[in-house]
């Protein structure tokens, strides 16, 4: 038997087990997937937990519920991979030999990294919400919280879904003109970034937004620490902003596990061809979601659309044939604007955000780059096809490959101005 070791069951490794298992003759090959947690957890839905639009249970399922049959699932915390010997050394002792990995460990909030951040006040003033419990805890703090200043704080780039932070301080608006205090709370988005979003047709759409909701921006803000006795967080320049809550998006990192296999860069992600999904280093290792090291947005929509490439390419190595298909950066995504509506952008590594009708020409439903209620329906609506057709691997009516049919204004822009914040 030849073996397919898939490491990481989260959005992307799961997609890649379920197109792999309907392909390959189970005669002749043998897939695994390992992971260190037996829930899968639909992220982005961690939005709206803390406004108590959705509970823990909305955003949980046991990840047995999406493999096949015929998979080999171990679940243990993965030690190292030895790529020199083609082998997966797991915590639990075990050894995975392989003929080809895939590599799906996505990146993770470290609030280690930065100095006070999980001292006295974590989960007491400071809360993420990048992870269940962080979004639980944050929901249960606001049901009480009488207001005051709430700060909305970006380490650095990149972080996954990079339209999360802004999703949160809409959203945010949102929920306390309902409960009627929000003339009692100062919202302030503080980012490493020179703006709120710095995409030119993007960031013309979505600039006026923080100053029509009232909600203060300050840029180029790299937190250095964060005084819990003053309650402030302090940048390496010495700027200071006050906080009564601090929510965090800390430094996102990849998995640790990739460091110990020192096969990461210095957060840890992988270096990885940007067209074909090979690792940069090792011809049977491809990569994958958010572990890799692209200029591509962290986010499942380019888990998926990176999934059919993948599958197609690593189906070529197979078969001694050289890798044809392209990852082109192509990344689609909801944003919450708050009231019941939405925007959408589509983008790759060459093009930026455009308006015009998505995904058929000329007709929508979807707008881009518009504020619309059919938008929000979609993000909405995401989570059934998240959970009944995307990570079982089902074919959807969406090309890998960005098309610029139905946009306006088309704009080419060079790869350098790629780099902020949708990155
Ligand atoms: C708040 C929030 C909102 C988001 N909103 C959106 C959105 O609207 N649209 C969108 O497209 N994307 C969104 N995302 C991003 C999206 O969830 C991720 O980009 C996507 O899940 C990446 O898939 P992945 O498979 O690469 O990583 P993951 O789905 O995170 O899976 C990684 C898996 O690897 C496992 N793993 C890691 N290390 C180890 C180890 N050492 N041992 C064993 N197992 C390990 C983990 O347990 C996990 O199951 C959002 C994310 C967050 C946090």
């Amino acid at each position: 038997m030849k073996k397919i070791v898939i490491l990481g069951a989260g959005t992307a490794g799961t997609m890649m087990l379920n197109k792999l298992s309907k392909a390959l003759d189970p005669k002749e090959w043998q897939l695994t997937i390992v992971d260190k947690e037996k829930a899968h957890y639909y992220q982005p839905g961690f939005l709206f937990i803390p406004f108590g639009i959705y509970e823990k249970e909305d955003v949980i399922k046991p990840k047995d519920n999406f493999f096949p049959k015929l998979a080999n699932v171990v679940y243990s915390p993965i030690d190292r991979i030895d790529a020199e010997n083609n082998v997966v050394h797991l915590q639990n002792d075990q050894k995975l030999d392989y003929d080809y990995l895939i590599v799906a460990t996505g990146s993770e909030i470290c609030p280690d990294e930065i100095e006070g951040m999980t001292d006295e006040l974590w989960y007491k003033s400071i809360f993420d919400f990048y992870t269940i419990e962080g979004a639980v805890a944050l929901a249960e703090f606001l049901k009480t919280w009488e207001g005051g200043e709430m700060v909305l704080n970006i380490a650095e780039m990149p972080i996954k879904c990079p339209v999360a932070p802004l999703e949160f301080v809409f959203l945010a608006d949102d929920y306390f003109k309902k409960k009627g205090m929000r003339d009692d709370v100062d919202i302030t988005l503080v980012t490493p970034l020179d703006a709120a979003f710095t995409k030119p047709v993007a960031a013309k759409s979505l600039g006026g937004f923080l100053e029509e909701k009232n909600i203060n921006l300050v840029t180029e803000f790299n937190i250095g620490r964060v005084d819990n006795e003053q309650k402030k967080i302090v940048s390496w320049d010495e700027r200071e902003v006050e906080f009564d809550l601090l929510v965090s998006i800390p430094t996102n990192m990849g998995s640790k596990a990739i460091e110990r296999s020192g096969l990461g860069d210095e957060l840890n992600f992988i270096p990885t061809n940007k067209h074909t999904l090979q690792s940069d280093e090792y011809e049977n290792i491809f990569v994958i979601g958010d572990a890799t090291n692209l200029p591509s947005s962290k986010a499942g929509s380019v888990a998926h659309f990176e999934s059919d490439i993948l599958f197609e390419n690593l189906l070529s190595a197979i078969e001694g044939k050289p890798l044809e298909a392209q990852f082109d950066g192509h990344a689609n995504c909801f944003i919450e604007s708050g009231g019941g509506k939405g925007l959408l952008i589509d983008f790759n590594y060459d093009v930026e955000p455009l308006p015009g009708k998505f995904p058929i020409p000329g007709v929508g439903p979807f707008s881009l780059l518009k504020e619309t209620r059919m938008n929000h329906l979609g993000k909405m609506g995401f989570r059934w096809l998240y959970w009944n057709a995307l990570i079982k691997g089902r074919e959807l009516p969406l090309e890998p490959q960005m098309s610029m049919a139905g946009k306006q204004k088309p704009k080419i822009i060079e790869q350098k101005t790629q780099t902020l914040n949708l990155n």
